[in-house]
């Protein structure tokens, strides 16, 4: 299994690793439908489009289901639904029932927990480990978080008054869709606002799911409504006149097209973006689990979250042994189906996206970087990405500067403190970052310094309903999460 090289460490025979016998979850346990219509004042209706599209399992490219795309006459439903419902429901109701439904989706959840793991991974390509002990507990968890506070806005906010903001329109992106769709329902219900929401058009089941789940709850017809279709179908929720908030998470481009749309009007927004977060190792880090920290950062989860380590600064003393150790990591990496519970990196989620991560390799290498790949097999179909790392990266190479939003690490070095700030922070994003040092005076200084919404130390990727989320500068604003999560979906007097 192991044996020792020239350099007195052990080197692990990656073979043996990589041979692990087969150990797949059952799909029996998910029940998913030839085809979904829209979520819209408690029932399941056919689109008034007639218009359906495939979704695919991106680990095996075979369809899973037809979803329904809504049009504005669709969305124009959605939104007088939820309009009557925050009306004559959801507004009056004591805020002690409120919160009674939503814990009671919080523990449905929980209760259909292996379903939504399931479903999760053949719809989304994510390892089935990432969504059954990230995913969907931490959905679960929100709903917990948020059920508490529905009775407690007072003690929330002492000595003022609040009142929801009314009708929610919230699109959410493809890499996290039933945790984005709980980060969004369970705040706004929580303040006594209604909702429309919008799953990305690749990965809409868990929404839909969860629909099953608010409608099997008796959740009061037209408070939350999810409806689902593309671009065009999140620009009518966008640009309806009856809609008070907009919560999106995307990428920048959609955000900005958002920001235009809604300028001008009585909106309120709270946008999470793209993001490039720098994790910085200095010499006098624990390197075997700041090592481990950025695998986990970017190459866990195929590097799809927006807050991903995509880049990494090493200090110059420790550069060679944390490049030496990664590439060791690296090699160990099971790139495979996301359903075998022994997969770190399942599918990359669409061939669209595939072909971006792919375009981004090819510019690290006419960039002149250097580029390693694990030498992993790879499996015949779907799309997989091999994880990748650069070293020899210019601060300018489009590699360390843009979102590839894929498996790919742009690896540089720095000597001093000074340096590595504004490396760090020489990027349009700002969205996270992690620190790793022994020294708790260095990590101070850094977080005080850095220019992003989250920052992690020793340690990566950390979530909690607790804690707020959210960007600077083209990462977006607003927050997420915690008590800032509440007061994105409230009027404060
Ligand atoms: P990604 O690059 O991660 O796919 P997008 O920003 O394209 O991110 O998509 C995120 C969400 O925004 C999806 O639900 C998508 O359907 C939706 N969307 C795309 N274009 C628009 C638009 N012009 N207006 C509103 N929503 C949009």
């Amino acid at each position: 299994m192991a044996k020792l090289v020239k350099n007195n460490t052990i080197k692990l025979k990656f073979d043996s690793v990589k041979n692990f016998a087969p150990a797949p979850e059952s799909k029996k346990a998910a029940k998913i439908d030839p085809q979904y219509d829209l979520f819209i004042n408690g029932k399941f209706e056919r689109p008034m489009s007639k218009k359906y599209f495939s979704t695919i399992n991106p680990a095996t490219e075979e369809k899973l289901s037809m979803i329904a795309e809504a049009n504005t006459a669709d969305v124009n439903k959605a939104v007088k639904a939820a309009r009557t419902a925050y009306d004559k429901t959801w507004k009056k109701m004591p805020t002690a029932e409120r919160a009674k439904y939503i814990y009671r989706i919080a523990r449905m959840i929980q209760e259909r927990a292996r379903e939504f793991a399931i479903i999760e991974t053949l719809d989304g390509g994510k390892p089935i480990r990432e969504s059954r002990d990230f995913d969907v507990p931490t959905a679960a968890n929100h709903f917990f978080y948020y059920a508490g506070w529905a009775d407690k806005l007072e003690y929330a906010f002492p000595n003022r008054k609040t009142t929801p903001l009314g009708v929610a329109g919230q699109i959410i992106p493809w890499n996290f869709p039933l945790l984005m769709a709980a980060w969004k329902i369970a705040p706004a219900l929580a303040c006594g606002n209604t909702v429309v929401l919008k799953p990305a058009e690749n990965t809409s089941l868990t929404a839909l799911k969860l629909a099953e789940i608010i409608q099997e709850a008796d959740v009061p017809p037209g408070v939350v409504n999810i409806i689902t279709g593309a671009g065009v179908t999140g620009a009518a929720i966008v640009n309806h006149a009856d809609i008070n908030k907009i919560a999106f998470t995307g990428s920048t481009d959609v955000g900005k097209i958002i920001q235009r749309a809604i300028a001008g009007t009585n909106k309120k927004a709270t946008l999470e973006l793209g993001g490039k977060a720098a994790n910085i190792i200095f010499e006098d880090a624990p390197l075997d689990q700041a090592v481990e920290g950025v695998i986990n950062g970017i190459f866990f989860n195929q590097g799809h979250v927006c807050c991903a380590g995509s880049r990494l600064y090493v200090q110059e003393s420790v550069f060679n042994e944390v490049v030496r150790k990664l590439k060791d990591r690296l090699e160990t990496l099971i790139v495979g189906d996301p359903m075998d519970k022994n997969t770190d990196i399942g599918a990359i989620n669409s061939k669209a996206q595939l072909d971006i991560i792919n375009k981004y390799i090819k510019i690290g290498l006419q960039e002149g970087a250097e580029m390693y790949q694990s030498s992993c097999a790879m499996p015949k179909k779907g799309f997989y990405c091999r994880p990748t790392l650069f070293t020899n990266v210019a601060q300018s190479n489009r590699i360390a500067q843009e979102e590839i939003f894929g498996p790919v690490l742009a690896i540089q070095s720095f000597r001093t403190d000074d340096e590595v700030i504004e490396k760090a922070n020489n990027t349009a994003y700002g969205l996270s970052a992690g620190v790793w040092s022994d020294k708790g005076s260095k990590i101070f200084n850094l977080t005080s310094k850095l220019r992003a919404g989250v920052i992690w130390a020793n340690t990566f990727n950390k979530f909690d309903p607790t804690s707020p989320f959210g960007g600077y500068k083209e990462s977006g604003y607003g927050r997420e999460g915690g008590l800032h999560g509440l007061s994105a979906y409230i009027n404060l007097v």
